[in-house]
């Protein structure tokens, strides 16, 4: 596991391809020249771990591509000790994104083999979330909840209503929402009081499907 001069030198012109399409938090920015992304994917694909694409990562499932990553980053306004609620951890890279803006993340994966790997991988990465769990996203974490944010990193019918009971007042929920095999709408949902949300949409993306429960 190396990370070298050659590394960071695709990632610092990754930031700048970023900023080119838009990216403007300086923090996420930041965070994307700080992760080694290329250690979040099977060697075979080094040499393309800095281009802006998704990848497979095995159980059938993709790491995000580093401008969704960012664009969903941006959208939470994540501040230092934010308490951060992940939905699909996945590689990992989104969870140490998120860590590398300064927030206590909190972070649920749903396939074993995915929830094992990279529950091994970020420590030795000295990426430390507060909490990496095995179950299913679409019922939160309801013993640490209040949250400031929940990110949901796959593709979602529609927007599970223990996240929205999950966030804060002025919180926000970002997440993807559109049918499996469909282009998805980037939707957040700022929480206005204990009944109210604010919608706000950002156009189309392509992620994974949110499953529900296997079992
Ligand atoms: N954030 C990840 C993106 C992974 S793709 C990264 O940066 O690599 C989406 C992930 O969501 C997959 O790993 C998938 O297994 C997981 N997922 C799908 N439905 C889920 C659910 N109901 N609960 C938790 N994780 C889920």
């Amino acid at each position: 596991m190396k990370d070298t001069a050659k590394h960071q030198g695709l990632r610092n012109q990754l930031a700048s391809v970023l900023q080119q399409k838009g990216i403007t938090d300086k923090n996420v920015l930041d965070a994307i020249k700080k992760v080694p992304r290329h250690l979040f994917l099977n060697s075979s694909f080094e040499d393309y771990a800095y281009q802006d694409k998704a990848f497979p990562i095995g159980a059938g499932q993709t790491i995000s591509q580093p401008y969704t990553v960012a664009f969903q980053s941006q959208l939470l306004e994540v501040k230092k000790d934010d308490m951060v609620l992940e939905i699909g951890t996945g590689s990992g890279y989104q969870t140490a994104v998120l860590y590398a803006m300064g927030a206590k993340v909190y972070s649920i994966e749903r396939q074993h083999e995915l929830f094992k790997s990279t529950s091994l991988l970020l420590p030795k990465l000295n990426i430390r979330p507060k909490l990496l769990t095995f179950g299913d996203g679409y019922k939160g974490l309801p013993n640490y909840a209040p949250f400031d944010s929940i990110i949901v990193t796959a593709g979602a019918p529609m927007i599970p209503q223990p996240l929205m009971a999950q966030l804060k007042i002025g919180g926000r929920l970002v997440i993807p929402v559109g049918g499996d095999g469909e282009p998805q709408i980037m939707t957040m949902l700022v929480r206005k009081n204990e009944t109210q949300f604010e919608r706000h949409e950002f156009g189309e993306f392509r992620f994974v499907p949110l499953l529900e429960n296997k079992n």
